[in-house]
């Protein structure tokens, strides 16, 4: 089944979250005890974590003006070292090149660690269409591929399901395995996914993986996984893609370094990664392993027009998730509302680009502005800058159209217009106070059914904003 973006479906997806008492909970668990306090705990161990994302940030600009020069360097590298280069325009090119890879070289099954791009470009349901079987082997990745669901998260796309749940997805799924075996124990279910994949990776034709950073001065590409099942896809099959984009390329083995530290720190609070792998060509002679054939799939899916825009800032992004596990909206209404593969902030600054602004309409505004994305965020991407740029594309292809885009008109009007908007305000607060009467508040008001759903809406306090700042009120 094909995942198609179903951008238009926030409000509902949002609605269902917050209706969902076990995703609710999982949250809670998940981010705030999670993920913010390991990233917390990170940070303190490394005192010089501020002056790094300044270096990341330059780091990442500089590459950005020179992107030509630094890839151009990067694939004479890999052909150097013997592997393959193909560069793809868009998600149809990219899936055409890696089909003929594996039907050169009669695949029928494909291993496959965590890659976003990957999910960006549909390639497993591809796959299955050219009659090759892809297993996903990063274990949050079987576990929604089995389930036949889009990641809730870019780090951990199966967050969202709770202990039995993924019991019962592998009872459905492993019918050869003992009915009445035990399920109970979290190590249990590891245990079983591993010897499901074990063999699997044996067997596999080909390995497809994603790669974290390109580095040109080597022609190395590298990936960090916790599990190392990106190293057995890598290099137990005969044959090795890459498929990657072209903004993960770096110059030199020490920049990818300093990106690295940033990064474990503040995904997951670690030192680093447990198992950060890099590689260079295909196995040379000697080698005890390593794959017969290396290639790179570099795509741009429309990556080089970013660079030219107002978004250029989020081609920084490293993928670490933690805009993400601060954001207040991703918090309770999780992955899925999203309703494509990148969620949170830097999923509404993507999502918009890839499947365009009057579908994903509604995600720049899925945010309070309050800014902790951009705070969070390793390589210092001004987040709510962008988010607001696409609200203006947004208002000028019509969206939000009816009472809100009036009621947004009405207000420029005014807030144009200081004398108008302050005897405006003045009215608005003079006629809630008289309607609210000694009650003080409404059980319902004209244009926030929203709020009034689920508690009162207080009538206005004290004079207006204007009024009490001239007065010297803070
Ligand atoms: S935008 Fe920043 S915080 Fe968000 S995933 Fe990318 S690098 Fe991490």
């Amino acid at each position: 089944m094909t995942h198609e973006p179903h951008c238009h479906d926030f409000q509902k997806g949002a609605a269902d979250a917050l209706n969902n008492d076990q995703l609710q909970e999982l949250l809670n668990r998940t981010l705030k005890n999670g993920f913010q306090k390991k990233r917390l705990n990170g940070m303190a161990r490394l005192p010089e974590y501020d002056q790094l994302r300044d270096q990341a940030r330059d780091l990442k600009n500089h590459i950005l003006d020179h992107l030509d020069a630094y890839l151009e360097r990067f694939e004479l590298e890999v052909q150097k070292a013997g592997g393959h280069m193909h560069w793809a325009e868009d998600g149809d090119q990219a899936r055409a090149i890696i089909g003929d890879i594996c039907k050169k070289v009669g695949a029928k099954t494909v291993t496959k660690g965590k890659s976003m791009i990957a999910e960006e470009i549909d390639l497993n349901d591809y796959l299955a269409e050219q009659g090759i079987e892809p297993i996903e082997t990063d274990l949050g990745e079987y576990i929604i591929q089995l389930r036949n669901e889009l990641p809730s998260h870019i780090i951990a796309p199966a967050f969202h399901l709770s202990k039995n749940q993924v019991a019962e997805t592998f009872r459905e799924h492993h019918q050869h395995l003992d009915a009445d075996r035990s399920l109970e124990e979290p190590t249990t279910l590891l245990n079983e996914a591993r010897k499901e994949l074990r063999d699997r990776f044996l067997k596999a034709d080909v390995g497809i993986t994603g790669a974290n950073f390109l580095v040109a001065e080597t022609g190395t590409a590298m990936i960090v996984t916790n599990e190392g099942n990106g190293d057995l896809t890598q290099c137990l099959p005969p044959v090795h893609i890459a498929l990657t984009s072209i903004d993960k390329v770096v110059p030199t083995l020490e920049d990818a370094t300093l990106l690295l530290r940033l990064l474990a720190r503040t995904a997951t609070g670690q030192e680093q990664s447990v198992y950060n792998t890099f590689f260079t060509g295909p196995k040379r002679e000697g080698d005890l392993d390593g794959p017969d054939e290396f290639h790179i799939v570099l795509l741009d899916n429309g990556r080089t027009e970013l660079l030219g825009s107002e978004f250029r800032d989020i081609l920084r992004c490293i993928r670490c998730g933690a805009c993400i596990n601060h954001c207040p909206v991703y918090g309770v209404t999780s992955g899925h509302a999203y309703g494509w593969v990148y969620p949170g902030p830097m999923g509404s600054v993507l999502t918009p680009f890839f499947v365009g602004i009057e579908e994903a309409h509604l995600l720049p505004s899925a945010s309070t502005f309050c800014g902790r994305c951009q705070d969070v965020c390793p390589v210092r991407i001004p987040l709510p800058d962008l988010l607001r740029n696409w609200r203006n594309r947004a208002f000028a292809v019509g969206k939000p159209g009816g009472a809100q885009r009036l009621a947004l008109k009405v207000w420029a009007m005014l807030a144009q217009r200081p004398g108008l908007y302050h005897v405006t305000a003045r009215f608005k607060i003079w006629a809630m106070k008289s309607l609210a009467g000694k009650r003080g508040h409404f059980k319902w008001f004209i244009g926030a059914g929203g709020w009034t759903k689920a508690r009162d809406l207080p009538a206005p306090q004290g004079g207006t904003f204007q009024s009490r700042y001239q007065k010297g009120e803070r």
